[in-house]
């Protein structure tokens, strides 16, 4: 049976990549979001198991001890962990996965799953970048400033991604992520035992010709 696909969506901090998450997991079947696991506390309109498993410094830190994590990372003062039973539960069972998190947890997986595919979410400048964490208006400059200087050093790494996708205009990046999940899904490994079948169709019926 085919094993399931995993997809990594990663990016600097104010690349769109949440909203390109969700709109990509409504428009594509047969694809599980990974719910990651982190010690932040909710924003307004997020739920526990939906957006996030919220958990406290200590429930995290001994989930942490149990090898519970795929990778983990302590990002702007949080934790945030990538539960490992269940994604890799359901690529055993050929599910497609996708999670959408930081440039570091993503350089994690990639030792884990050299096969994961890459795709990494930015605005096409770096001015846009800036200019949309400061539109936010939700942190104080030093914040942003930090997160600006967080993402020159993501920037440094993006030729090992597989896949960009520029994110100007959300419709169209949402269009190029489906587009690279669904050829990625085409690939012919996906389909060994169809490709036997149908290379060997000549040879089987080659007297009916
Ligand atoms: P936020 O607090 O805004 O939801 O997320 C902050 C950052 O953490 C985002 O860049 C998001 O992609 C990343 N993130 C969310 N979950 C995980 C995770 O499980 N692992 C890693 N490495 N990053 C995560």
């Amino acid at each position: 049976m085919r094993k399931g696909m995993l997809f990594v969506l990663t990016g600097p901090s104010g690349a769109g990549k949440g909203t390109v998450l969700t709109r990509v997991i409504t428009t594509l079947s047969g694809l599980a979001y990974s719910v990651s696991v982190t010690t932040r506390k909710p924003r307004t309109g997020e739920l526990d198991g939906i957006h996030y498993y919220f958990k406290t410094e200590k429930e995290f830190d001994e989930m942490q001890e149990r090898g519970e994590f795929l990778e983990s990372v302590c990002k702007f003062k949080h934790k945030y962990g990538t539960p490992k039973s269940k994604v890799k539960e359901q690529l055993e069972k050929g599910i497609d996965v996708i999670l959408e998190i930081e440039t570091k947890g993503a350089t994690k997986i990639r030792e884990e799953f050299p096969e994961a595919i890459f795709i990494f979410i930015t605005p096409s400048s770096y001015n846009e970048l800036a200019r949309r964490l400061r539109n936010r208006g939700t942190e104080e400059e030093e914040m942003v400033k930090m997160r600006l200087k967080i993402a020159r050093t993501e920037y440094r790494s993006i030729g090992q991604y597989d896949y960009i996708a520029i994110n100007d205009d959300l419709d169209s990046c949402v269009d190029t992520v489906i587009a690279i999940i669904k050829a990625e899904r085409a690939r012919k490994i996906n389909y060994e035992d169809l490709v036997k079948k149908l290379a060997s169709l000549y040879r089987t019926h080659k007297n009916e010709e």
